[in-house]
């Protein structure tokens, strides 16, 4: 945002310069308020991971042995899915060593 030196207005850019419509007005484009723009901009993009964060809250791992074969792992991931045509829900767990994924019996 740039004001006009002569009247006040508020002037507006046009190619490298800013051009005050009131009064015709021009003065070239600060460098400096540009490099300090292009900062402020990057800082925004530095927000939390949010892809991170969603992959750690989906799942949650519960104590149940894997059935695959040679796999002797105690943990899986599960997750609430809902029973086709039921009124429960059912889990379906994924498990941590091997991926096997297995539905809740
Ligand atoms: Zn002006
Ligand atoms: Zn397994």
């Amino acid at each position: 945002m740039q004001f006009c030196d002569e009247c006040g207005s508020m002037m507006h850019t046009e190619g490298d310069a800013w051009v005050c419509r009131s009064c015709e007005n021009e003065a070239s484009r600060d460098a400096d308020t540009e490099a300090d723009m292009t900062t402020r901009d990057g800082q925004r993009d530095d927000g939390a991971p949010a892809v991170a964060d969603a992959t750690q809250g989906t799942e949650e791992t519960m104590q149940e042995p894997c059935p695959a074969d040679g796999c002797d792992s105690e943990q899986a991931y599960y997750e609430m899915m809902p029973k086709p045509g039921g009124s429960y829900e059912v889990r379906l767990f994924t498990c941590v060593e091997c991926g096997h994924k297995w539905r809740e019996t």
